[in-house]
């Protein structure tokens, strides 16, 4: 598995941006907003990975609700996979089963899945199919 981004919850993009643009001086490539997550996302080029800022769009949802109870920070680990099904069944017969059974879809249309941390020693993991698969 590449790793394809590192997931921050943060409370507004645009106070967040500047940070990773102008400290970090990366490049902000992509972004949208995700309705059924409640979510706007901004993805910033980092070599041949990339960030992901993600800012609740109300204080319904997953990152609403991390960021009430942890603060913004660190969110979710994302690894590339050409394919994805082949990796929720394997991940599932190690023991890491995704917490849907299908793929749902991500930022960029990709489809992706999610693997609670309880499976993965504290750290809430993303795969994303790569979209060129
Ligand atoms: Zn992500």
């Amino acid at each position: 598995m590449t790793l394809d981004h590192v997931g921050v919850a943060v409370r507004t993009i645009g106070e967040a941006l500047p940070f990773y643009t102008g400290a970090l001086g990366l490049s902000l490539v992509h972004s949208e907003e995700i309705i059924e997550q409640n979510v706007r996302v901004a993805f910033l080029k980092a070599g041949q990975s990339s960030i992901e800022l993600l800012e609740p769009l109300s204080n319904e949802g997953a990152i609403a609700k991390f960021i009430e109870q942890k603060g913004p920070g660190l969110h979710h680990i994302a690894f590339r996979v050409p394919i994805i099904e082949p990796e929720m069944k394997r991940l599932s017969d190690l023991k890491a089963p995704p917490l849907e059974p299908s793929p749902r879809i991500g930022a960029h249309g990709r489809r992706v899945c999610f693997i609670h941390p309880r499976f993965c020693h504290g750290s809430l993991i993303e795969i994303v199919e790569a979209s060129d698969a």
